[in-house]
């Protein structure tokens, strides 16, 4: 376990000439490993699953910087509202208006990451560039006043063809800085979200400035 720690600071080490954050992603992993995180200093958890994220909130410190990374049902926002530090998986306009929703309700503004799809699979989910720029020239986005898009979020094709990731973290990263240029009261685009264990490195090279890694510092997960 104390391997986690080790990882951790080799990540963030390698980091450092990026200016990217490490987001470890603990999903199926059991708290005792987390804490080996917490204690080295590490304060970005990230998990792909609200039952989980939420029973993790509850039993372990509070200013972990909790992060939503996997598919978001509607029905679920509400469980994750109060505390959520980052959702990363914003797939749909009627998800961005129930986190509004439950956002308001709890008085905070939630920052969130527009989840584009760039992989080749058709089971990832996310906007497509012009459902993107639907949203952002149209009327709905400036009433949404307790949501803060702060970026965007990919997932690459399963592939270790090292040319087909690049091109789709590479689109990502136009797509991002073309989305710079709109004027938008709730959007502030400075966060790709991009690279996880088996290829942060293209991501990296490629303008992410979160990494969400799992596997490398937890090690394999085991569904049983
Ligand atoms: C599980 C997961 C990760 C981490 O994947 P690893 O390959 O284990 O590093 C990153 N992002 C999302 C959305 C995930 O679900």
């Amino acid at each position: 376990m104390e391997e986690v720690a080790h990882a951790i600071s080799r990540y963030k080490e390698e980091l450092e000439t990026y200016h990217a954050r490490l987001i470890a992603i603990s999903k199926t992993k059991p708290n005792e490993m987390i804490l080996k995180g917490y204690e080295s200093g590490h304060r970005d958890f990230g998990e792909n699953k609200v039952q989980e994220l939420v029973t993790k909130h509850e039993s372990l410190p509070k200013d972990i910087q909790w992060h939503m990374v996997g598919h978001l049902q509607r029905n679920k926002v509400k469980y994750i509202a109060p505390f959520v530090h980052l959702i990363h998986s914003v797939d749909s306009t009627r998800l961005l208006k129930e986190i509004n929703k439950q956002a308001q309700k709890f008085d905070r503004v939630i920052n969130v990451l527009l989840q584009v799809h760039i992989a080749k699979e058709e089971t990832k989910f996310g906007f497509d560039e012009k459902e993107i720029r639907e949203l952002f020239e149209g009327e709905v986005l400036a009433e949404f006043n307790n949501v803060k898009v702060i970026g965007l979020m990919g997932m690459a094709t399963f592939t270790d063809n090292v040319k087909t990731v690049e091109s789709e973290f590479a689109f990502l990263k136009e797509l991002f800085e073309k989305l710079k240029t709109y004027e938008l009261p709730n959007v502030e685009m400075k966060e790709l979200s991009m690279g996880m264990t088996n290829d942060y490195r293209i991501a990296l090279k490629n303008g992410s400035t979160m990494i969400r890694i799992g596997t490398a510092i937890f090690g394999e997960r085991n569904y049983g």
